[in-house]
């Protein structure tokens, strides 16, 4: 139901630093933050779009450091949010925000007026990384940041981006695995994205910052996808949204509308692949048994897994079987 949420973006509001790779006005497509009276205009129409459904919908507050807008001005807008929500109406309220915006004080206002889910922008859990990216705080305020939230019965999820200046990707991983050691409920992966105005683009422009390239970030992604899921952690987000702003307003980065399929379809891939080496099967023709619904990351965009495998030496071709969940795979070798 994730998809029924409200969303109500606060554009850079409480932000006290420019991330070197944001720009809230493109990614989220809203100019200004909302009046109190905004969010009750929002929220009435779409409690009533969404009937009976608002029930397991939040209203989210994104796009900002929610945490960090001025006390009254964030306090009214949570009154304005929370009337909209209890029997009849919305489950709770979402909001998103950086990790030392968050201290006791901050969480008793938010656990009062219903908040049930924060979002980190943890980013990055390398202390230079975020220091190049003029992030303004330490792994170690992410740190301080989950265990404080962990303190209420709230839903905690973290954010983080591959590829920032001064990171790798080998870095990135890093980073993904102390994200997985926090414990959140679910995480959210952004590939870097260079964006016009941005001081990511003044030092790509210069020739300073070169971001990874589309495959090689997949790869990286998709093994973060498995590390999260191994340790049951839910990932809610892989890539920016497709936006034409964002379509528009990139330089350079990784940016595909269909980012998590592409990583899906590569542990696929290696999936089989592995399953072949097991099998020391290297030639020759095979069957590939998938769950129906899951057939086209199988294959691939553009059936590029089935090419792999070609080149390899293997043609393939696909059968459902509704019997396997999830990406289990059957492999039947031709005679
Ligand atoms: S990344 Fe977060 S903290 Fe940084 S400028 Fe953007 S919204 Fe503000």
């Amino acid at each position: 139901m994730k998809h029924a949420n409200l969303s109500i973006f606060v554009p850079h509001a409480g932000c006290a630093y420019r991330c070197s790779f944001c720009n809230q006005r493109v990614i989220s497509g809203a100019q200004t933050p909302p009046t109190p009276e905004t969010v009750e205009a929002l929220a009435s129409q779409s409690l009533k779009a969404l009937g009976a459904r608002a029930s397991s919908a939040q209203i989210a507050f994104f796009g900002g450091s929610f945490t960090a807008i001025d006390r009254m001005d964030m306090i009214s807008l949570l009154k304005a949010a929370g009337r909209f929500v209890g029997e009849d109406g919305f489950s709770g309220i979402r909001i998103s925000t950086r990790p030392d915006a968050v201290t006791k004080e901050i969480m008793d206002i938010l656990w009062e007026h219903h908040v049930t889910a924060i979002e980190l922008g943890v980013q990055s859990m390398d202390d230079a990384v975020l220091s190049l990216n003029g992030r303004g705080h330490t792994a170690a305020d992410a740190g301080k940041a989950v265990r404080l939230i962990r303190e209420y019965p709230m839903e905690l999820g973290l954010q983080m981006m591959v590829g920032l200046y001064g990171d790798t990707l080998d870095g990135s991983l890093r980073t993904a695995r102390k994200i997985a050691d926090l414990h959140p409920d679910t995480v959210r992966v952004y590939p870097t994205v260079v964006l016009k105005g941005t001081g990511l683009a003044a030092l790509y422009e210069s020739g300073a910052y070169r971001p990874p390239g589309l495959t090689e970030t997949v790869d990286a992604c998709a093994g973060m996808l498995e590390l999260f899921e191994e340790r049951g952690i839910r990932v809610i987000r892989m890539g920016l949204h497709a936006s034409p702003d964002v379509e528009e307003q990139m330089i350079a980065g990784v940016y595909h509308p269909a980012f998590r399929e592409l990583c899906e379809s590569r542990l696929y891939l290696r999936r089989i692949q592995g399953e072949l080496a097991r099998r020391d099967i290297r030639t020759g023709r095979i069957t590939i048994y998938g769950n129906p619904r899951e057939l086209s990351k199988l294959t691939g965009q553009k059936r590029c897994n089935l090419d792999a495998l070609k080149a390899q030496g293997v043609v393939c071709r696909v059968r459902p079987d509704e019997a396997l969940e999830g990406r289990q795979i059957h492999i039947e070798k031709e005679v």
